[in-house]
């Protein structure tokens, strides 16, 4: 039998959490033959929800499921952790600046990650989902200086799946006849989808929708703002959906991608395509033996460099504002 693998979730009893750590533990993370330890994180206020959340995994007798912890100590939580999940965050509410947003994650990130540095093992894999993404990667990142920072990665793969749905409505053809999407730049309004590269049965995409206007008016919007749509339609925001990105972006970091197709993945920069070396931005990927790799070489035409440009230059401005917080 295999060592079960320790999987941290943040944020566990909140709405994400609560369509995750089911999946998980049934062994859609990591595969349908790995056993799971569950370290779930909660602010105090949280702890007795998802007390009552592990009394329903302990209710589902998953055979994968080898234990389940609950502790509002990231010292804990994150003890021996091989995987951690960082959901929770400090939403955005009412009259708040960005500079308020980022300081208040900030208090949430940066204790994490130096939690992550001190006590997880030493193959951790870090996914931020908690928002702003890619920014409180980056927090958590600098302040883990020991863990390898390519180990710290930020949830675009929900937008990757929003484009592969949307792309797939507009061609007819099947999201299994659709390779080699990519996002770019930040988990933001400023995200860019693009299609440039993609291949709808073989084809590039592009050229089968011929429709620049339809990829700028109605394409790139409808996936950057998607999540908007949602909470319209259903009063709350997306969280089974996310949660499955989630599951999505974990299970190909560990068990790769597909030969001739690549996903989208926010990791830290080697300085590839203009993006500054260090920001954790959105990029065309393939992962192989635990590791993603930004897919190189790709032409950026006009049209994407702009929008490529545009998300970049924001999550530099989100690493000064950071910065001059003392957060990294
Ligand atoms: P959700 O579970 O719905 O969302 C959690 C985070 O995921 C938010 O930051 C949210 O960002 C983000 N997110 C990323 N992508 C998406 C998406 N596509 N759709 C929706 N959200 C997305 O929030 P809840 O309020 O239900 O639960 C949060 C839980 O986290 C609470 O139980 C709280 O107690 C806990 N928490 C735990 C902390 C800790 O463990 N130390 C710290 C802070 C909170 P956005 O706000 O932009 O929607």
């Amino acid at each position: 039998t295999r060592t079960p693998v320790t999987v941290t979730v943040t944020g566990a009893a909140g709405q994400i959490g609560y369509a995750l750590l089911f999946r998980i533990a049934s062994g859609q993370l990591l595969g349908a033959d790995v056993p799971v330890t569950l370290r779930l994180l909660e602010i105090p206020q949280g702890l007795k929800a998802a007390e009552g959340t592990a009394m329903e995994l302990d209710d589902c007798a998953f055979p994968l499921l080898q234990g389940i912890d609950i502790s509002d100590d990231p010292n804990v939580a994150f003890d021996g952790a091989n995987v951690a999940l960082l959901v929770g965050a400090r939403p955005r509410t009412k009259g708040m600046e960005r500079g308020d947003l980022l300081e208040a994650n900030g208090g949430i990130f940066k204790p994490q990650g130096k939690a992550i540095n001190d006590h997880a093992a030493d193959d951790i894999k870090v996914l931020v989902v908690g928002n702003p993404a890619n920014t409180n990667a980056l927090i958590a990142q600098a302040a883990a200086p020991d863990v390898p920072a390519e180990r710290f990665t930020a949830m675009t793969r929900l937008d990757h799946n929003r484009a592969l749905s949307q792309l797939s409505k507009k061609t007819g053809a099947p999201v299994s006849e659709i390779k080699k999407l990519t996002i770019w730049g930040n988990h933001s309004a400023t995200q860019y989808p693009d299609v440039f590269h993609a291949e709808v049965a073989g084809k590039n995409a592009a050229e089968v929708v011929n429709d620049e206007q339809w990829l700028a008016d109605t394409f790139i919007p409808t996936v950057a703002k998607r999540g908007a749509a949602i909470i319209e339609a259903r009063g709350a925001s997306s969280a089974a959906s996310a949660a499955n990105a989630a599951i999505d972006h974990v299970y190909t970091w560990v068990n790769g991608t597909a030969a001739g197709d690549w996903t989208s993945a926010g990791v830290v920069s080697d300085g590839s395509y203009g993006v500054p070396q260090g920001l954790i931005s959105s990029f065309p990927v393939t992962a192989k033996d635990g590791k993603f790799e930004i897919v190189q070489g790709l032409d950026v035409n006009e049209f994407s460099r702009t929008r490529i440009d545009a998300s970049v230059k924001e999550l530099e401005e989100e690493r000064e504002a950071v910065r001059n917080l003392g957060l990294i």
